[in-house]
């Protein structure tokens, strides 16, 4: 039997990134994936290829909407061809699976492909197809089997129509009318993707505000956007049932007034959420306890109820996401190496890749008034800056809030072109703990969309932007 010190079961960013740190750190590690391509839901159903898909639907809109303004002709109809769209987004999800692999060979780290089930707190049964298990020893384990898609318990989710984000990575068509329910990140970016190919899309959401857990001026610039866009959005609607007749999908919702609303159309994404997933994994066999939500327990080491046993990612508490996944990977193999390290979870950012991107990290406005913190604002307009007006991006802003007496960074919220890589500032602002005047007094490569930042911080300062 093969004996490991680590044994890792799920190879998405939260596993593949702990197998790597494990074997950097010197420790003999293992990985069990129960899929035959490594990654995990990021890499193959999730992250990467809706990231593809929304750059590509993001080029043709430009195409179609933008080009002409931009002095750009192009003779004749620009058309979509699907099919050679997602096999593009398919390339590229191989070519990044294929280098997970190359990863785990380079780090010297064993790959298994099998269901990963305990045996108990030291073994591990890994079982491919209906084969026999095999069974390897690991003085440790790191358990990062993430989340699948959840639903409501009257919807059958059918695959064809009725579908999670993982269908809609892959459709055979663009559909006339997509429903969405639920106007999170999934909804919002994968509705904007089909909303760019020509789909009608209209959101059902259950609460009063899209993007809910962001703060609020966000969800209602993007919401302005969106419907600049002709996103169609229904707030603060209970969807009751989903129903299939051939190809036609029927939704019915209750308003806040409580009267019924039906919807119509042929396809219908169901994005309310996602489950953490230890199905087939024998926890208890283990010792390791799993809470009424399914996540598995853990402490603030990430320690499970067995205490050689390890959880990470989306299968315990906190952000479903996938550099939240592998912060914490990266955390266990280093505290099993006897390191101290320590991930401050106020500063994981959460960036929705819509066009304008949402990004923010720190807390929100709601949050600091629930806390009964004393804070000031400063907040900066995209369409002020030279280079938005350049790219003809001017939608969004820069909100910064800070220390109404210490001046310090407490949230940085955007809405924008690029927001998704300008966060990186706020997350190194706050994580230095710098000041709104810090950030004020450094020069800002002109022209950029960085720029707002600074602008922003001048005017949570001392309210004096200067350009605007
Ligand atoms: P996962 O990536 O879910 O990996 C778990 C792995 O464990 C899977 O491969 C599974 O097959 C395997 N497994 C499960 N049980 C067993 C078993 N018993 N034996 C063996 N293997 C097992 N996050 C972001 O940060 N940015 C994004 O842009 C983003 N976009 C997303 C878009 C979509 C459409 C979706 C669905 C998700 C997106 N996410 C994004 C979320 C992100 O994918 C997850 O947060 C991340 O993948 C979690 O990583 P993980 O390692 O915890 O688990
Ligand atoms: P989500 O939690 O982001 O959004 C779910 C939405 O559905 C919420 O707005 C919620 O209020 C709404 N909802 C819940 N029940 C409903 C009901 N009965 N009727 C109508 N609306 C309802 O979940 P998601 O969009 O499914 O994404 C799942 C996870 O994947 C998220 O946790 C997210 O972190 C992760 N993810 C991240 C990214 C990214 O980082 N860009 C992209 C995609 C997914």
């Amino acid at each position: 039997m093969s004996s490991y010190d680590v044994a890792i079961i799920g190879s998405g960013p939260g596993g593949y990134v702990a197998a790597i740190r494990c074997a950097q750190l010197g420790m003999k590690t293992a990985i069990i994936e129960k899929y035959s391509t490594l990654g995990g839901t990021c890499l193959n159903v999730g992250c990467i290829p809706s990231k593809a898909l929304l750059d590509s639907s993001h080029h043709y809109e430009e195409a179609i909407k933008h080009f002409a303004e931009h002095g750009i002709e192009i003779p004749g109809e620009v058309k979509v061809n699907l099919e050679k769209m997602i096999s593009r987004k398919q390339a590229v999800v191989d070519q990044t699976t294929k280098g997970i692999q190359f990863l785990m060979d380079k780090n010297k780290i064993d790959v298994f492909e099998g269901v990963g089930s305990f045996k108990d707190a030291t073994h591990i049964n890994i079982t491919k197809g209906k084969g026999k298990p095999k069974t390897i020893e690991a003085k440790n384990t790191i358990i990062a089997t993430g989340s699948k898609p959840s639903s409501l318990p009257f919807i059958k989710i059918d695959k064809e129509r009725i579908i999670t984000s993982t269908e809609a990575l892959k459709l055979k068509e663009i559909p006339k009318h997509m429903m969405v329910i639920g106007g999170g990140v999934i909804g919002l970016e994968l509705g904007q993707v089909y909303k760019r190919l020509g789909s009608e899309v209209t959101v059902i959401e259950y609460m009063d505000r899209i993007i809910p857990t962001m703060d609020a001026a966000l969800s209602k610039e993007l919401m302005k956007v969106m419907k600049k866009q002709k996103v169609k959005f229904h707030l603060s609607h209970k969807v009751k049932s989903v129903e299939r007749k051939g190809n036609e999908i029927t939704v019915k919702a209750d308003n806040k007034k409580g009267e019924e609303v039906v919807f119509t159309g042929d396809y219908c994404l169901v994005s309310v959420g996602r489950r953490p997933y230890t199905d087939g994994l024998n926890a208890e066999a283990a010792g390791v306890k799993i809470d009424e939500r399914g996540m598995v327990e853990v402490n603030d080491h990430l320690q499970t109820t067995a205490p050689n046993i390890y959880a990470i990612g989306d299968v315990v508490r906190g952000a479903m996401l996938a550099h939240k996944a592998e912060e914490e990977g990266s955390l266990v193999a280093e505290q099993l190496a006897g390191q101290k390290p320590h991930i401050d979870y106020n500063l994981i950012p959460g960036v929705v890749y819509t066009w304008p991107e949402v990004a923010a990290v720190g807390k929100t406005e709601e949050e600091l008034k629930e806390a009964g913190v004393s804070y000031k604002v400063g907040q900066f307009p995209m369409r002020a800056l030279g280079r938005s007006r350049a790219s003809m991006d001017i939608d969004g802003f820069v909100k910064i809030l800070a220390d109404s007496k210490t001046d310090e960074v407490l949230g940085v919220h955007m809405v924008g072109a690029r927001v998704a890589d300008l966060i990186a500032e706020g997350v190194t602002a706050m994580e230095f703990r710098a000041s709104a005047e810090d950030i004020a007094r450094m020069s800002h490569a002109h022209p950029t969309y960085a720029e707002a930042v600074k602008e922003a911080a001048l005017a949570a300062t001392e309210d004096r932007a200067l350009h605007i």
